[in-house]
């Protein structure tokens, strides 16, 4: 993210937090928004990942963080992870749609088998891990 975007965001988020808690605001959203205001974008993660729970209660605040800066978990704008989409995929398997397909495998040491699949619908993705047991 370049130092422009980083500004915008940090003002976003400071208007956007100031409206929550009864106007009391969220902590952890003004340490995101000082952060960025800095340009120190890592620290900026790495209060996303640490607060991810709380910042997850307040949906505005996780939309604005989440659509700029990516998912709690990995950071990832967009994120196809089975872990940080499950409603989405949640609704292949309620019309019985979904259909896992093989993205790419591999083998680990001590036998374990590693496949990384995707879901043809949503595109969700999950890690299948098989140890051999
Ligand atoms: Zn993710
Ligand atoms: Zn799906």
């Amino acid at each position: 993210m370049d130092s422009q975007n980083m500004l915008l965001l940090a003002a976003k988020l400071q208007e956007l937090q100031a409206q929550e808690n009864y106007g009391i605001g969220v902590s952890c959203v003004r340490s995101i928004s000082l952060y960025l205001e800095r340009g120190d974008y890592q620290s900026a993660c790495a209060v996303r990942q640490n607060d991810g729970k709380k910042i997850a209660s307040y949906p505005a605040l996780e939309k604005a963080i989440s659509e700029s800066m990516g998912c709690r978990r990995h950071l990832q704008v967009d994120c196809k992870s089975l872990f940080c989409n499950p409603k989405l995929h949640l609704l292949c398997r309620i019309l019985g749609i979904h259909k896992w397909m093989l993205l790419a495998s591999r083998a680990l040491p001590f036998g374990v088998y590693e496949a990384k699949l995707e879901c043809d619908r949503c595109k969700v993705q999950k890690t299948y891990r098989d140890d051999g047991f």
